[in-house]
Order: structure tokens, then C-alpha cells, then sequence
């Protein structure tokens, strides 16, 4: 089904998470994570390297398995032993650093396969949802390319066209734009500024601050495994009260 509503708004899921414990070995990464992301809201995930952005985002999907907390996503109970992963992680779209695009598989096929396999749409119904999302994305003349024909913005915006054909109701950035030319962040900051106006939820680990002010609804600030400070961007990019965060913000900004 298109109308010109399944272009503007989304179907729109929260993620709660309580207490999230999450080690390698000996090594305690996440100290007891408390975060909600309301449905329809953006929250940015600013940090330094190493504090746990990464293995938060992951545990969200379960991609790792928390020690201990729980995680309520998309109308699921992550944390459930019983939930069914599959369909759990239908609702979670992720974006990476680096795009993961198959390279052997054209733009459309990117874009498609999972929605055959995965949700057994048709050829023809996948077909027309992935070029829905690659217009949405300014790529919808670029189905029959492939990966290394595009520029790294390019990529990264058919991996968020990708994501978005399996119809998710929240979405994980994973600094999306750290591994791209200067010269391609903002039209990957433009999809992404479109898609937190059409009401998606999402959460954001970036590293860019003027995004995260004039986007995100929240900021969460993490160090060490915990979160430092968190609110609305204007006070914790603005005028943060904790030392850490004052830190972190002289060094990135
Ligand atoms: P961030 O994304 O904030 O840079 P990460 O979540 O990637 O942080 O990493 C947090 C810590 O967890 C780091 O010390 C990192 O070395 C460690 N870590 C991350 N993934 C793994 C893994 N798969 N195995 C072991 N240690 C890991
Ligand atoms: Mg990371």
C-alpha cells in the first residue's frame, strides 16, 4: 500500500532500557544503563571512544546479550529469553559506521533481500517498498548500481534505505557519518533530519554536535560505562554541569 502518508510518518515504537550490566570478560562496560527513548523521540548518544556507545546500541538488538537489565523495544521484551529475535529485530533498523552494504548485490537487491527472506514479501512488493525508500533517500534513480559505483554518502544513504524497507518502528545510528568524506556528512545529516521530522524514533551515537542540538529531542552523555548527564541539547551541548561532560565537549567542539 502507498499513500502519500506512508512517505511522511512512521509507525512509531520506544525503547526503554533498566539497568543494563553488560561485560567482556573482566571487563565491565556497561555499569547498570537506565535510557528511555519515547516513541517519536531522538536521543543523541555523545561520548568518548571506549565509554560503551557502540555495546549499548548492540545490546538493543541483542547483537550481545546483556548481563543483567531489561530492555522493552518495540513492543518486546528483549531481555525476554523467549522473544522471538527474528521478529524483534524486524522492528530495529541499524545504520553502522562502516555501511555493510553487500558488494556483490546491486542497489535494489541491497534493498530488497532481507524483505523477500526475511519477511517472504514478493518480488514485486519488495521491489516497490525498496524504491519508495530509495526515493525517499534522493537515490531513487539508482537501483541498478552498485555499492563501489557510489560515493560513501551515497552508501550510507541506501543502507538507511535498506533499513527502512523492512518497515522498522525505531532506528540505531551508530556514528553514521564518522567514516565519510567531509564533503558527503550532510546529506546523510539531511536524511536523517527528514526521517526525525516524519516522526521516526531514533537513537543516535554521533560525534556531531551541531546535528545533535538542532535534532535530537534529548542528549545523553556516557562515560565509562555510564551515563553522565542527560537532557534537552541546549542544556547538556550548551551548558553542561557535570566536569565530564564539560571535558568531552572542549575536546569535540
Ligand atoms: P564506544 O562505541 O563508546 O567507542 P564500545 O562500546 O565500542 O565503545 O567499547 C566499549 C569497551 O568495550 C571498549 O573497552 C572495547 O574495547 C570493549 N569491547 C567492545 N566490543 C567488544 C568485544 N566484542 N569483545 C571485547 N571487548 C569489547
Ligand atoms: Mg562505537
Amino acid at each position: 500500500m502507498t499513500d502519500n502518508n506512508t512517505q511522511t510518518t512512521f509507525k512509531a515504537s520506544g525503547v526503554d532500557i533498566r539497568g543494563l550490566h553488560k561485560s567482556y570478560g573482566d571487563n565491565e562496560v556497561l555499569k547498570g544503563i537506565d535510557l528511555e527513548v519515547k516513541p517519536g523521540e531522538v536521543v543523541c548518544l555523545i561520548g568518548p571512544s571506549g565509554s560503551g556507545k557502540s555495546t549499548l546500541l548492540r545490546c538493543v538488538n541483542l547483537l550481545e546479550q546483556p548481563n543483567a537489565g531489561i530492555i522493552h523495544v518495540g513492543g518486546f521484551e528483549a531481555t525476554d529469553l523467549d522473544v522471538n529475535l527474528d521478529t524483534m529485530r524486524q522492528k530495529v533498523g541499524m545504520v553502522f559506521q562502516q555501511f555493510n552494504l553487500f558488494p556483490h548485490l546491486t542497489v535494489m537487491q541491497n534493498c530488497t533481500v532481507a524483505q523477500t527472506k526475511v519477511l517472504k514479501r514478493s518480488a514485486a512488493q519488495a521491489k516497490e517498498t525498496a524504491q519508495k525508500n530509495l526515493t525517499r533517500v534522493g537515490l531513487g534513480d539508482y537501483g541498478d548500481r552498485f555499492p563501489d559505483q557510489l560515493s560513501g554518502g551515497q552508501q550510507q544513504r541506501v543502507a538507511i534505505a535498506r533499513a527502512l524497507s523492512m518497515d522498522p518502528t525505531l532506528m540505531l545510528f551508530d556514528e553514521p557519518t564518522s567514516a565519510l568524506d567531509p564533503e558527503t556528512v550532510g546529506e546523510v545529516l539531511a536524511i536523517m533530519r527528514s526521517l526525525a521530522k516524519a516522526g521516526m524514533t531514533m537513537l543516535v551515537v554521533t560525534h556531531e554536535m551541531s546535528f545533535a542540538k538542532e535534532v535530537a529531542d534529548r542528549v545523553v552523555f556516557m562515560d565509562g560505562g555510564v551515563v553522565v548527564e542527560e537532557g534537552p541539547a541546549k542544556d547538556v551541548i550548551g551548558n553542561p554541569q557535570q566536569p565530564r561532560t564539560q571535558d568531552f565537549l572542549r575536546r569535540v567542539l
